[in-house]
């Protein structure tokens, strides 16, 4: 199963990926994470990126397709994957598409978890608060621009999505339990 979780920052894409893991034995891909494991390991791209994402900015979709396309060949990702925070381009999803195509599968669910992006903050600052400095992108001014990235480059997914019917969304404002069997029930 190939399952994308979609939303804005801190709609809780990882946390509903969290469960998927630990239910269904499927393997979450965070590109999100993998930067973060990047920058841990003082890497250059790690360096590059850093500074990009604590500017709220995208990093670059050729950097972001070839993390994604190496690590999807494990064999650990043989039974399935949930991508949290990828895609988030247009010109990611099409790399996508054709690197699914190319392996003979493609993507079975767009799960979007909408939310309101005033709570958003709440929770942004809610996520420093308990994480200390652990993501040095996890503030205001940086959601801001987080938030803009996201509507200009990565809500233009979600028709991109309908058109295939491959898209559904889940309320993301109910509790972590009740988004969870949302996005059971459109699994499957
Ligand atoms: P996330 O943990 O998914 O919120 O990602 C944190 C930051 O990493 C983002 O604000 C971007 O700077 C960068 N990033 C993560 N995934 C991608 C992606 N698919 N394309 C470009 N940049 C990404």
């Amino acid at each position: 199963m190939i399952l994308i979780l979609f939303g804005a920052p801190g709609a809780g894409k990882g946390t509903q990926a969290t469960r998927l893991v630990e239910e269904r034995g499927l393997v979450q891909l965070s590109t999100g994470d993998m930067l973060r494991a990047a920058i841990a390991a003082g890497s250059e791209l790690g360096l590059r990126a850093k500074e990009i994402m604590d500017r709220g900015d995208l990093v670059s979709d050729d950097i972001m397709v070839g993390m994604i396309a190496e690590r999807m060949d494990a064999p650990d990702c043989a039974n399935g994957v949930i991508l949290d925070g990828f895609p988030r381009t247009v010109a990611q999803a099409e790399a996508l598409d054709e690197m699914l195509d190319a392996r003979g599968t493609g993507i079975d669910h767009v799960v979007e978890i909408k939310v309101d992006e005033a709570a958003l903050f709440a929770r942004i600052e809610n996520r420093a608060a308990e994480s200390g400095d652990a993501r040095s992108d996890d503030n205001a001014d940086t959601l801001r621009k987080r938030l803009a990235v996201y509507h200009e480059n990565t809500a233009p997914l979600l028709p991109y999505y309908e058109a295939r019917g491959l898209l559904s969304s889940v309320d993301g404002m109910t509790s972590i339990e009740d988004v969870a069997s949302s996005v059971a029930k459109i699994v499957g």
